[in-house]
């Protein structure tokens, strides 16, 4: 009815990392630093600032993972370990590689 839909303002778009690589496929990431996952929209802003924004960090407080590059997809993990559940425990401990 003549709403004009242009430059749609979501959560998504405020995430640099799904600015930077789009929408992961799975909705999780997984940080390289914790080997936790969390939501593709969580992270915590650094006092540091890149571009003049403050950075986005893993939300995990005891990791200092950046949020953008450390931040894989879920379902690339996945394709590394297919015994992974597809809908990852929060603040569990997922490695990459299995330590025997
Ligand atoms: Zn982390």
């Amino acid at each position: 009815m003549g709403e004009s839909k242009q430059s749609a303002s979501t959560e998504a778009s405020k995430s640099h990392r799904v600015k930077a690589f789009g929408p992961s496929t799975s909705g999780s990431l997984w940080c390289l630093h914790c080997e936790r996952t969390y939501d593709e929209m969580s992270y915590a802003e650094s006092d540091d600032l890149l571009d003049g924004e403050p950075m986005q960090m893993c939300p995990y407080a005891d990791c200092n993972g950046d949020a953008v590059v450390d931040a894989w997809d879920w379902s690339k993990l996945r394709e590394l370990h297919p015994e992974y559940p597809e809908k990852p425990v929060p603040n569990t401990h997922y490695p990459l590689y299995s330590k025997r």
